[in-house]
């Protein structure tokens, strides 16, 4: 498993059923350019959103989650700076967002 749980037991449940569950965890955790390659695994995770909202809600600065690249991450918080929980906004948005339907439909079956 690449991502591992940090906190109260059962609160990174959901990194268990990661797409990068086993890949090195040193893959996700690179720098620069290499992080796009390495978002790729992302492409395929049924549980993106939940590990982008756990990235964003902790201000993590490194690696690559939900998808997104450190930079690409920084760049949301700067632009919506008074989100404190990503989660409800995250769902929102994808269910405004026609082509990401699906992925919703997706997530829905992976949460627990
Ligand atoms: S979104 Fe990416 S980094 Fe997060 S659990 Fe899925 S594959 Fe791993």
């Amino acid at each position: 498993m690449a991502l591992q749980a940090t906190g109260p037991v059962g609160a990174m449940a959901w990194a268990a059923h990661g797409a990068c569950s086993d890949v090195d965890p040193d893959s996700l955790f690179v720098s620069g350019a290499a992080q796009h390659r390495a978002k790729r695994v992302c492409g395929s995770c049924p549980v993106r959103l939940e590990c982008l909202a756990e990235a964003l809600d902790n201000r993590i600065e490194y690696g690559v989650w939900g998808g997104l690249t450190a930079r690409e991450r920084r760049t949301l918080l700067r632009q919506l700076p008074e989100v404190v929980r990503w989660r409800p906004l995250l769902d929102a948005r994808l269910s405004s967002a026609t082509p990401a339907r699906s992925d919703r439909s997706r997530y829905a079956g992976a949460q627990e």
